[in-house]
């Protein structure tokens, strides 16, 4: 069967040709059962980290032999590694649909990215950021000057907020609007041209935190507007340690580096008066000190692709499939309580959170991998101001791992998040 959009989306999501091929986990595993005997292992906990894709460690296991450093040598491997690692970049670069001068600097993750954009804020940016963030683009402006904002019960009450903040500031200064494109909770979609908008309506920035949105949707930096985009490698089916910040130059290149030292410097040279001038690189290079994780970058624009390849139609029809059987069946159990943000008609990604009366997620979580062979999260996500305000939880009360039993009729403290993606 073709990736073609002409077909239904039940066509599409029950033809079982459109799993991504996954090596490891979601296919073939087989776990025992504390109730006895095996089952073939069901990973639903995607928006955490995603298995990567068989082609990625194909085309991983394909470059090995080509293995060298790279930006650093004259002999013909660590040239090869070079062109591979720059031609990754400019894989990522197509596939955000970034602006021709955008510039792409690989990290670590999404957490890495958004510090990266943090430390590179000029000094009196003002930042705004929902109090509803996953802690990764919640905590990293904390020397910045931040204003946190209230969770909003829908879309379009999310953009009036942020036009009501911009609107009260000084509008001579730098200011960001950090936002999630997709929720890691909820799995609801947010706004994020219009918010995008309104940010530069009044003068601000945007970023955008893709690290649940790039996996299920096309993001297309030109179309949505936003100035930034920042992703994980590892939720986007590809092995963890690596991620992305593409967007803009100019705060990047007059930033100083996130890390000092080879490889973001240019020259390097003692003065008289016994100190040291340096001249960092203005090139994504100023960002990526050190030897940077090439096999990282290569498995980023591999799954980049795989993607770009397959398309995002039938992903997402079986997703949504998915999902929607999900929601169908938890309804029907009045115990269960699906957390939602801007309602149970918000468009969403195959992320889904939920609360059973009287249960302990936690405890239910684990009894569903120990019974059932089911993999799932339970907890806060990190995204705790967010979950606390789903369950209607108290701030101090604790909610982790090792919550106490919420009696029948108590308010859970922690919560359960099943995810789908390419493997299920
Ligand atoms: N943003 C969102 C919405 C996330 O869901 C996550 C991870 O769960 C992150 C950021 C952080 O990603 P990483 O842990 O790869 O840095």
């Amino acid at each position: 069967m073709s990736f073609s959009s002409s077909a239904s989306a039940s066509d599409l999501a029950a033809d079982q040709s459109l799993r991504a091929p996954l090596p490891v986990l979601g296919r073939d595993v087989t776990v025992p059962l504390v109730t006895g005997g095996e089952v073939t292992y069901a990973a639903l906990d995607y928006a955490a980290s995603a298995p990567a894709l068989q082609r990625v460690w194909d085309d991983v296991a394909a470059y090995a032999p080509y293995y060298g450093s790279v930006h650093r040598g004259a002999g013909y491997l660590s040239q090869l590694s070079t062109d591979l690692f720059e031609n990754a970049r400019n894989t990522v670069a197509e596939f955000l649909d970034c602006r021709g001068d955008d510039q792409v600097v690989f990290t670590r993750s999404t957490t890495d990215s958004l510090n990266l954009l943090a430390a590179a804020l000029p000094t009196d940016c003002q930042v705004f950021v929902f109090e509803t963030e996953h802690h990764a683009s919640l905590l990293p402006w904390r020397d910045a000057h931040v204003t946190y904002l209230n969770a909003p019960r829908t879309p379009a009450e999310a953009v009036a907020t942020v036009e009501r903040a911009l609107a009260g500031r000084d509008p001579h200064g730098p200011a960001l609007v950090c936002v999630t494109g997709a929720s890691n909770v909820t799995g609801e979609l947010w706004p994020v041209r219009e918010l995008a908008a309104a940010a530069h309506a009044h003068g601000a920035r945007i970023v955008l935190d893709a690290a649940q949105l790039a996996p299920h949707h096309p993001v297309s930096v030109r179309e949505l507007g936003v100035d930034w985009v920042a992703f994980s490698g590892h939720k986007l089916y590809a092995p963890f340690g690596s991620g992305v910040l593409a967007g803009r130059a100019d705060w990047l290149t007059e930033a100083d580096p996130y890390l000092a030292g080879g490889g973001a410097s240019r020259k390097v040279s003692r003065r008289t008066d016994g100190g040291v001038d340096v001249e960092w690189h203005v090139s994504e290079a100023r960002h990526e000190a050190g030897s940077p994780n090439v096999i990282g970058a290569y498995s980023i624009a591999s799954a980049c692709k795989a993607l770009t390849e397959a398309g995002f139609d039938a992903l997402v029809a079986r997703e949504q499939y998915l999902i929607d059987t999900v929601r169908a069946g938890l309804a029907e159990v009045p115990q269960v309580r699906v957390l939602s943000l801007f309602g149970d008609d918000a468009p969403r990604v195959g992320v889904l959170s939920f609360v059973v009366d009287g249960w302990n997620s936690s405890h239910f979580a684990a009894a569903l991998s120990a019974e059932y062979g089911i993999g799932v999260r339970d907890g806060l996500f990190c995204a705790h101001p967010l979950v606390r305000t789903l369950l209607g939880s108290d701030p101090e009360a604790q909610g982790e791992c090792g919550a106490p039993e919420a009696a029948p009729g108590e308010k859970s403290l922690n919560a359960i998040r099943v995810s789908f993606g390419a493997g299920t």
